[in-house]
């Protein structure tokens, strides 16, 4: 018998209390208009479509007007409506103020002005897809929650196995938020599959004399540095390779630099290449750091976070030449293949080895206990718990146009950069820092009256007027220690002509800078 204890005494008053409680529950009524019916839902989603149908539609060529953050605060602060017990009115015309104020705010990414970024106006099917997937709700980490999507993560993976070249591989792929949480995943595993024990025992499981080192190109992207430094390994076990003009990896200097990390008593366990740099969109001589890293039984993990979906396409796929000899790689979706953030797709060339990204042995109960739907989960694969079924933002156009959808206008694109590229050529004014390798092209304009010394940074602050004079959204990069101007085309209805425009923008206002310092100097 269980002695009557405290806890039951208070269960006893709390039971008292419920009738006090029922009677609330009874008072505090649903509104007539219940924010969770379907009716409301449907005439909510009906307004926000012509909403989005207005704003894709406005593609007028526009830069970005940026809005004082305390001036949007108020306005913000001002749509709140005042707090109370009951449940407020639904009020079109005050959603129509809200969703006004967000996209009027945005990156205008339909814009053919917009050639600032990486990221596109998205495929609106792969738009509405997410939208489907909000309100469904299926955190697609387990197949039981997500029964579907787990099940085209397997198609899609089959589809890249075949691209990719891993037909007699047994290759693993899993997806996440991002490339970021991708290439930590990947380098996570390569460091479990050298150092077995620090799973167990963390890094004072480590030999000293031994210690774990990764090597990066000089102009490798930050979520490798910070992921390396949140494993544990340490910024000063960062090997830099150098890279040549066009910003790849110096292959011939490879072997050089890994053996001197070895003669200092560290063990370089992850070679990072890049197919698309951020900066210049340089992409590494995978095929050859293929052949450098089996020999030396160093894993080689490509961040192809933007350029991995030229897979995609027969005609560009010869860029990523030697993928098939990486251990692991990734493709941002969100990228080039035009979904909306974030959708990241992370490639293993062996199962195995993708399952020892997160504590080994549990995965190995895990194996013994698979049944014919557990088979499909990839809890074990990513840090994600709830995750969401982002392959179906890639997968539903896929479906639906077939893959040229993405390799069509990757193919443009990439042809509409070559095409930049010629045009800055025979122009007297500008200089081209690189021949392209994927949509991202870096120039800098240098008219004959510019000033030799200028105590000012003179690209920045073309770039910075271009963007406040509203028109054109372009970005900046360092390349050796100068600024230059960038463009990312992301945007297929971009013709030859418009970026013609830009280069005449830039000259009004390069000279307009250059006459005003001129007068004052
Ligand atoms: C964008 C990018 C990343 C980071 O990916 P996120 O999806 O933004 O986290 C990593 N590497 C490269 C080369 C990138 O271009």
């Amino acid at each position: 018998m269980i002695p009557l204890n405290e806890n039951l005494v208070r269960n006893f008053t709390y039971i008292e209390n419920l009738a006090v409680l029922e009677h609330d529950f009874h008072k505090n009524k649903i509104p007539a208009e219940d924010p969770f019916d379907p009716e409301q839902f449907k005439s909510t989603a009906d307004l926000v479509n012509s909403l989005l149908k207005n704003h894709l539609a406005n593609t007028k060529t526009r830069g970005l007007k940026l809005t004082d953050p305390t001036i949007l605060l108020e306005k913000a602060m001002k749509l709140m409506g005042s707090e109370s017990s009951t449940v407020a009115k639904f009020d079109a015309k005050k959603l129509e103020s809200i969703l006004e104020l967000y996209m009027s705010t945005g990156i205008p990414v339909q814009s053919t002005g917009y050639m600032g970024r990486q990221f596109s106006s998205p495929l609106p099917l792969s738009g509405i897809t997410d939208f489907v997937s909000s309100i469904i709700n299926q955190p697609s980490s387990f197949y039981e929650a997500a029964q579907l999507p787990n099940v085209v993560e397997q198609i899609v993976a089959d589809k890249f196995y075949n691209l990719i070249g891993w037909n007699n591989h047994d290759p693993a792929m899993v997806t996440t938020s991002g490339g970021s949480l991708a290439n930590m995943t990947a380098i996570l595993a390569a460091r479990n599959n050298a150092f077995p024990e620090i799973w167990k025992k963390g890094v004072m499981g480590i030999d000293k004399n031994l210690l774990p080192a990764i090597a990066v190109s000089e102009d490798v992207h930050y979520s490798i540095t910070r992921a390396v430094g949140i494993l544990g390994i340490g910024e000063d076990q960062v090997i830099k390779l150098p890279t040549n003009k066009k910003k790849q990896i110096c292959i011939n200097q490879v072997e050089t630099v890994l053996d001197e990390a070895a003669a200092k008593g560290l063990k370089v366990f992850c070679l990072v290449a890049s197919a698309g740099s951020t900066s210049i969109g340089a992409i590494d001589p995978i095929n050859e750091l293929g052949d450098i890293t089996r020999k030396r039984n160093i894993w080689l993990h490509v961040d192809g976070a933007h350029g991995g979906g030229f897979l995609m396409s027969n005609k560009l796929k010869h860029k990523l030449n030697g993928i098939h000899k990486v251990d692991s790689f990734i493709i941002d979706a969100h990228k080039m293949l035009f979904v909306p953030g974030t959708c990241t797709l992370l490639f293993y060339k062996d199962k195995q080895k993708a399952k020892g990204a997160f504590q080994q042995k549990a995965s190995y109960v895990f194996e013994k206990n698979e049944d014919i739907y557990t088979k499909y989960d990839s809890a074990e694969k990513n840090f994600e718990c709830t995750k969401r079924p982002m392959i179906m933002n890639l997968w539903v156009p896929w479906a639906m146009y077939g893959k040229s959808v993405y390799s069509n206008k990757l193919e443009y694109l990439y042809q509409l950069t070559q095409k930049a590229y010629r045009t800055i050529l025979i122009q007297k004014d500008f200089i081209a820092h690189h021949q392209p390798e994927s949509n991202i092209f870096c120039f800098s304009y240098i008219p004959e009256n510019l000033p030799k010394i200028l105590n000012f940074d003179f690209q920045l602050a073309i770039r910075n007027v271009l963007k406040e004079e509203g028109k054109f959204f372009i970005s900046k990069v360092e390349i050796d220690g100068n600024t230059v101007l960038r463009v990312v085309f992301m945007n297929h209805n971009i013709k030859i002509e418009k970026f013609e425009q830009l280069l005449d923008e830039i000259r009004n206002i390069g000279q307009k800078i250059i006459k005003n310092w001129t007068k004052n100097n």
